[in-house]
Order: C-alpha cells, then sequence, then structure tokens
C-alpha cells in the first residue's frame, strides 16, 4: 500500500518557529527545543523523523496542533485507521518520554506518558508504542497501555 502522501498540513495551525516545541523536548543544557529545532520540520513535512523518539514526539505535537493528517501520514498502512477525528476538547498537559529502545535497524518502542485534560478530568496514558523503518522513514504501528 502506499503511504499517505505528505504535504497534507495546510489546516495545521501557525504554530511560532521560536515558540518551545509542545513536545517538551530540551537540549542538552536542559533548555527547551524550539518548534523550528524540534517537530516543527517533521509536520511541516520537510524531513521525516530521525528515529521512533522524534516521531512519537511529533505526534504528540501534531495531537496538541490537532494535525489529524500528519497522525494519519505517519500511521503504518497495516494499523492505519480510515480516519481520525481528533477530540479538539482535550487539553494536551505534556509528554514525558521514559525511554526509547531501537530493538534492530527496523523496529523501535518509545515508552511514554503523556498526560491530557477533558471535560475536567485530568488523564493519564501511559504507553509502549511500536514503530517500524520502511520506505526511508518511521512509522507508528500500535502500542500497549501500560
Ligand atoms: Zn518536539
Amino acid at each position: 500500500m502506499e503511504p499517505a502522501p505528505r504535504g497534507t498540513m495546510a489546516a495545521m495551525p501557525l504554530f511560532p518557529p521560536s515558540a518551545p516545541c509542545p513536545c517538551g523536548r530540551t537540549d542538552a543544557r536542559g533548555r527547551a527545543r524550539a518548534w523550528s529545532a524540534c517537530c516543527g520540520p517533521c509536520l511541516d513535512a520537510q524531513h521525516p523523523a530521525p528515529d521512533a523518539e522524534g516521531l512519537m514526539r511529533s505526534r504528540y505535537s501534531a495531537f496538541v496542533l490537532g494535525g489529524a493528517g500528519y497522525l494519519l501520514a505517519t500511521w503504518h498502512a497495516s494499523t492505519r485507521p480510515a480516519q481520525l477525528d481528533l477530540d479538539t476538547a482535550a487539553k494536551w498537559l505534556g509528554l514525558q518520554v521514559r525511554g526509547h529502545r531501537t530493538i534492530d535497524a527496523a523496529h523501535a518502542e518509545v515508552e511514554f506518558v503523556a498526560r491530557f485534560r477533558v471535560a475536567g478530568r485530568a488523564v493519564r496514558q501511559h504507553e509502549r508504542s511500536r514503530f517500524v523503518h520502511e520506505q526511508g522513514q518511521w512509522w507508528y504501528v500500535d502500542g500497549d497501555v501500560l
């Protein structure tokens, strides 16, 4: 199956290039990475995420910014839903990447905790996600809730 086309982010709201990336990644000095130096280039379809953790982070940012097109475009064809309706009422509160395990050149797992609030209720999503590298890019496959 053909991968979903890139460049489907026209509906993505603009995000300031110098603003801290929604995924919360920090540099070696603990400073927040800017959108333009983190997930921005992935969501702007300039280049695919460099590794599974980068893809996981960029997908979190897509949830924050309402980028359903990016989520579908980075979802492996074997598990990709036909469509995705994001819950626009969800307020994303933060992402913590707990671990990034490279299994081999084409398989990796990322364990994370994502927190959000919906209908006044705080939700903590702890998941280990599986990723595969095919056709020159990483894809989200599925995950186990922990
Ligand atoms: Zn980021």
